[in-house]
This record gives structure tokens, sequence and C-alpha cells, in this order.
């Protein structure tokens, strides 16, 4: 459900200034040898992501020492071209660019919204990285909305010596719920409680159970159990629930999660992604999912930042977990169209999106084209009607309608996680293995 509120609200005018090409990846070498520049720890960079519906900026908070660095000793810059942010961390003695990573924000969501045109506000957002042995420089970048290139916002110059460097214990414990191999060539998933009270201890594991078998009933991640770990950080919250605010209901919770999160009842989030950092630190992890103690359909997922879903709803709920990582883990975009709504300020005319599921043949060459079989039509002819019957033998394409969008939008088949919760089409299933051979290095 990742921006699920956001479609229809919207009017965007993000930044304005021009794309700057020294910022472009090419510049950064992939060699980066782990123990000639890291110590082995984490590291983490908090701030302050503001801005308006215009402007962003970033102001600094804190940084602090976390455990063993749980990421890839190998994958240590992202090649992937996901996201709407990216960092950099740059040696400073020799200006190289030893670690990189990209991500997206729900504050990036929140100024496509009515309220930052009238409102400056500010989220809690965090980095995490391999701690450098060396004086380092930390780099954001975002992506400049009309140019859909990446430009840098923010820099720091940072003392490794720095007593301001705050140390981190961890407050609570951690559950192994699957463990396939060792934390350095594994995806590390950590799933954190929110709304569940000290009696409610079974409720949670039972919930993170049936999360972790929902992610392994569907391809690739079945063929991925063993180098996937998932733990769970059991974190009781002082009340039992989650707070929905349109209702007039506030629930005292360990990470604050809500529903109507951008007037939408059903974009269940937590605002301050601090906290949500301060309990997933608690355990080895890359990619943080919450589970949420309501039956309340709702959730939401955005990509190398967390994914959430409610853990009391039956039914369908292991989809919507998976549907929801798919969003946290690697930036797979919604498939599913909203029926009626013609123009997004996500995906604007004349851009192709940045995630590896939809095209607006801008460059279709960078997508699936060379998967599709020569005989099928592009754009391919497809009649709602014949979905029930023809579901099994829909072949892939490129379907108009996707990322909310009626027109000129493309998708690779009619049904899909990412659309209907079914299985991964074969472009997606494709993004997802490619990612996690890269993570798991
Ligand atoms: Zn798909």
């Amino acid at each position: 459900m990742k921006k699920l509120a956001i479609s229809a609200l919207f009017v965007l005018a993000l930044f304005a200034s021009c794309a700057s090409t020294k910022n472009s990846t090419r510049d950064i070498t992939k060699e980066v040898i782990f123990d000639e520049y890291f110590t082995g720890a984490t590291l983490r960079y908090d701030f302050h992501h503001g801005g308006n519906s215009t402007q962003e900026y970033y102001t600094f908070d804190a940084v602090k020492r976390e455990g063993k660095w749980a990421g890839s000793r190998q994958a240590l810059i992202n090649p992937f071209e996901y996201g709407e942010q990216h960092f950099r961390i740059v040696d400073e003695k020799s200006g190289k660019t030893i670690y990189k990573n990209n991500y997206c924000t729900l504050f990036n969501e929140w100024q496509t919204t009515e309220e930052a045109a009238r409102v400056s506000r500010s989220y809690p957002e965090g980095v995490i990285f391999p701690e450098p042995k060396e004086n380092f420089r930390i780099e954001i970048y975002a992506r400049n909305q009309k140019t859909k290139k990446m430009e840098m916002l923010h820099s720091h110059s940072i003392s490794v010596k720095d007593y301001n460097i705050r140390p981190f214990s961890a407050a609570h414990e951690n559950i192994d719920i699957h463990i396939g191999g060792a934390i350095e060539n594994s995806l590390d998933i950590v799933l954190l409680p929110d709304g569940f009270t000290a009696v409610e201890k079974d409720k949670f594991l039972a919930s993170c159970l049936m999360w972790s078998n929902a992610l392994f009933s569907y391809s690739p991640f079945d063929n991925n159990r063993h180098r996937i770990n998932i733990r769970a950080v059991w974190a009781p919250s002082p009340q039992s629930g989650i707070s929905e605010p349109g209702h007039g209901k506030w629930v005292n919770t360990i990470l604050g999660s809500r529903f109507f999160t951008f007037g939408s009842e059903r974009y269940q989030m937590v605002e301050d992604f601090q906290r949500v950092r301060d309990l997933a630190a608690c355990a080895p992890y890359e990619s943080i999912f919450i589970l949420t103690n309501t039956d309340k359909y709702g959730g939401g997922g955005i990509y190398n930042f967390y994914g959430l879903g409610s853990a009391g709803k039956t039914g369908r709920t292991g989809e919507v977990y998976v549907h929801e990582f798919g969003h946290s883990l690697m930036g797979l975009g919604d498939e599913y169209v909203e029926v009626g709504n013609t123009v997004s300020a996500l995906y604007p005319k004349g851009k192709e999106p940045w995630e590896p599921n939809l095209t607006t043949f801008v460059n279709f060459e960078s997508k699936w084209k060379s998967m599709i079989d020569k005989n099928t039509p592009i754009p391919t002819p497809f009649d709602q009607s014949m979905l029930s019957e023809l579901q099994e033998n829909l072949v892939l394409g490129a379907y108009e309608g996707g990322g909310y969008l009626e027109k000129g939008i493309y998708r690779p088949t009619p049904q899909c996680m990412m659309n209907q919760l079914r299985d991964f089409c074969p472009v997606c299933q494709k993004a997802i293995q490619e990612y996690l051979d890269y993570i798991c290095k």
C-alpha cells in the first residue's frame, strides 16, 4: 500500500534546480575492500528531513555506534538506480566513495500532500552504514522531481574520534524466527512489534511465524531460504492496539504506529523512523518490517525504510505482508490502477519510473523489453473481463495501467503480487532475485 494515499491528492512541484552530471553514480568505483576501510561495527547517522512542497533540507541530529555490521562486506556500493534518495560515505583523505545505499522516505510522500503546500514540517530519519576506520563525510542526495536526476542536498564531515558519537546498548531481546546463513552473506530481516503489551508476547511471536511462512510461500523467496535470516525483537507497548486518529482513538505504543496517515484511513505507518531504528538495532538487521497489534486492514512499505502490516487480520494477511515487503525490500512499484486517476506526481509524463516493474516506454530497453516474446504486441491488448478465465495463460507483455494511473504507464502482466496479491510476475521475480544476489554477496 505504499503511496496509496498520494495519487488522488496531489500536485507536485518539488525541486527546481538543474541536474549536475558530477553527481552521477558512474564516478563511483565499485571496488572497495571492506577490511581496508571499515571496523566491522555499524554507525547510524540521525537527522531531521524537513521542508515543504517546493523545498527539502536536512538537519543533523546525532551519530550512534550500534552492533556488528549485518550487511554484506562486498556489496558496498548499491548499483541499482532505485529510490528517491541515496547517501554516500566518502573517505575524507582520499575522496573515495566507500559506501552507497539507496532509499525512500515518508517525508517525500508527505511532500506531495496538499498540507505540504501550506506548511513546513520535518520527520526524524536515520541511515546506517559500516563504521569507517578513518574520518569520513556523509553526503545525502535526493531525486530532482523535474529531471529525476540525483542532487546532493546535504554534506557533513565527521571525525571518527568525536566523543559525541554515542554507544548503543540493546534494551530488548531478539529471537530467531528463521536462520538461513551467516549475517554477512544473508538478507537479515528484523520484525518489530507495535501495540502488543507484556502479556501479548506469544501473539506477536505467532505473527512472526506467520510472516515468515508467508514470505517463503512465494517465489523467489522460497528458493532463497538458505540466505535469508528473520529475527524478532520483543518490546512490549504500554497499551494494546493501534491509534486511529480519524476515529478519535489514540493508543500509547512503543513505535506510535497510526492509521489515517496523510488522511487515508488504511495507510498505517510510523512517523518517527528513529524510534523504529532504536528497536531494530536490538538485532543484526538490514531490512525492517513492523507487525502491529490490530485486526484492522492497512499497512505500507517504503523502499529501504520499513514495511508495516496488521498482525491480527485474518484472511489475506500473508499476502499483504509480502506485498508490502516487495515495496520495502527493493522498491517494487504498485502495479494497480486507481479508476479515474489520470495524473500522478509520482509518475510524471515523459519520465521513466525507477521502479523495475513499471515503464512509460521512455526507456523500456532498461526494463523487461528483452524478456517479452517477439510475437507479443507492445503495448499488449487486454480486456479486463478476460481476467478470471485467463489468469494462468496471460503472457508477459506491457499492459497499460499501473502506478495508480490508468493511462501512459505499463505493467508486465495483468496480475502480480504488486497488483492483486497473486504470485509475483516474472519481472518482479527477476528483479527480486537480482537484488538478493547483490545484497547476499
Ligand atoms: Zn510484478
